[in-house]
């Protein structure tokens, strides 16, 4: 097949200069543990050979990788830019506040906080500021002082059963909601009193209407949108139409698909941005940064969110500010929208070559960068489905499906996604050919013993033919898409 991506996937392409820096690291590294370094230059081995479908993931430019090792690390940086708790910060002043501008111009938010060291942080952070503003500065303006340092201790002990108490509405696990949207096994479901909304069994797509509902009755202070595996779109707008109603604050966690944000394909009521009060995002999925976590808000929020360290954060990271700077950076650029149009073409053509091929998906298809498959179907869990994809080459997530049966172990679904590929370059004629082999690998599954307890979940047998086929296959999708090209370890 002739290859129909964009072939040489510039934004992976190392020079020899950077492939000089890369492997002078590595060496560097060897020098003192040579294990650690053999497994850094195995992992570009790894991604290379893998047929990467995980929704979350991606391959960061050279110069993003770069920008993350060195001194920048050594530095403590407590405060903001301009305001720190430690001398000798002007470096990094620099870097966050060049990485703070490039958020703001990316997204059009009134302000960008990039400290957060990871998504669930950039929640934590979120959450914060929210209950500060909200229910902290209540309670001092009752009490007619500024600090919480000012308040007796009868009143410390009010507000702190006060902050407790607080409701918080978000999107259920099977629907696609995260651990982090109030839910227990996370910190945000022992702060808060939550209540989850879900998708239409119909349909599965958001019920607005039974939304509202839960809203009205529940009286939640914040209601939480965005998710990490629902495949269609959500109307903002409306999202904040109903907060508004019912005295809650909207934030919305885009850390899924903030790419496609940036990459303007997400735009009017689908734009979480001017909507929002308050939005968290991951740098390195969709956004194609450094490992991180972003907020942006509303300035009526700003001051709060800006206390994310040391409220709830360690220190900040300024290599990884750094990085995150130079990821928005490359955003900004128009090669950029180019890019998250091209993981929506590819993630709707892989849809419908699944389709096509009678793999049931949730939704039926997908509006956005990733497509949620239910294999039950073919008689399958996830854990199954996922296990047998694995040995044919093709990588991926189990996921549970709305209402499903398997719970969130096994599950009955596979989640896949396309921003990963997408940057590799392949193109919409790759992904009827993954379809294919997606398909192809599922009919050759067989469950083993069904019935026979909690463990036969996971197990399978696959026909050796075809999951040897399917290596070969993936192995020549991905030889016309080198990643990395140019850089060489050894
Ligand atoms: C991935 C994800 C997170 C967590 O991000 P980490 O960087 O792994 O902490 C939070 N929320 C949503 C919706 C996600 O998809």
């Amino acid at each position: 097949m002739a290859p129909s991506g964009i072939s040489s996937a510039a934004h992976t392409a190392v020079d020899p200069t950077a492939s000089a820096a890369f492997r002078s690291a590595v060496d560097a590294v060897r020098a003192v543990e040579p294990r650690v370094a053999d497994a850094i230059a195995s992992e570009v081995e790894d991604q290379r050979a893998s047929l990467k479908l995980i929704a979350s993931e991606n391959y960061a430019s050279p110069a993003v990788l770069l920008a993350m090792g060195n001194w920048m690390s050594d530095k403590y940086a407590e405060g903001t830019a301009g305001r720190r708790f430690y001398a000798g910060c002007r470096n990094v002043d620099t870097v966050e506040t060049i990485a703070a501008e490039h958020a703001r111009e990316l997204f059009g938010a009134d302000h960008a906080y990039v400290q957060p060291h990871s998504g669930i942080d950039a929640n934590l952070v979120a959450y914060w500021a929210v209950l500060s503003q909200r229910v902290e500065g209540a309670a001092l303006r009752r009490a007619g002082v500024r600090n919480v340092n000012d308040l007796d201790d009868r009143a410390w002990a009010e507000l702190r059963r006060e902050l407790g108490d607080q409701r918080l509405l978000g999107m259920s696990l099977d629907a696609g909601g995260h651990l982090t949207h109030g839910f227990r096994p996370n910190l945000s479901g022992k702060m808060f009193d939550q209540r989850s909304y879900g998708t239409d069994p119909a349909t599965g797509l958001i019920d607005y209407d039974a939304l509202r509902a839960t809203a009205r009755e529940f009286r939640p202070l914040i209601l939480v949108a965005g998710y990490s595996a629902y495949p269609r779109l959500v109307n903002f707008r409306l999202m904040r139409e109903i907060a508004d109603e019912v005295g809650a604050t909207l934030m919305v966690d885009m850390a899924h698909f903030a790419g496609l944000v940036a990459g303007k394909v997400l735009t009017g009521d689908f734009d979480p941005v001017p909507h929002a009060q308050i939005v968290t995002s991951t740098t390195h999925k969709s956004l194609r940064g450094p490992r991180g976590g972003l907020v942006l808000c509303a300035e009526e929020l700003a001051e709060q969110v800006d206390r994310g360290c040391p409220m709830v954060l360690g220190g900040p990271l300024p290599h990884v500010m750094a990085a995150k700077a130079v990821a928005f950076a490359e955003a900004r650029r128009p090669e950029f929208r180019d890019y998250a149009q091209r993981v929506v073409d590819n993630a709707r053509a892989l849809a419908e070559g699944l389709l096509r091929r009678g793999v049931r998906l949730v939704t039926g298809g997908t509006d956005n960068h990733l497509v949620l498959l239910d294999v039950s179907g073919h008689g399958l869990t996830g854990r199954q489905a996922e296990a047998a994809l694995l040995e044919s080459g093709v990588v991926t997530n189990r996921n549970a499906v709305p209402q499903d049966p398997n719970g969130a172990w096994y599950t009955s679904g596979v989640r896949i996604g396309t921003p990963a590929l997408t940057t590799r370059g392949l193109g919409v004629g790759e992904m009827d050919e993954i379809a294919d082999l997606i398909a192809t690998v599922l009919a050759a599954v067989s469950p083993t013993a069904p019935g026979t307890g909690e463990a036969s979940k996971a197990r399978y047998t696959l026909d050796a033919r075809v999951r040897d086929e399917a290596n070969k296959r993936a192995a020549d999708l991905l030889a016309d898409y080198p990643l990395y090209p140019g850089l060489e370890l050894v």
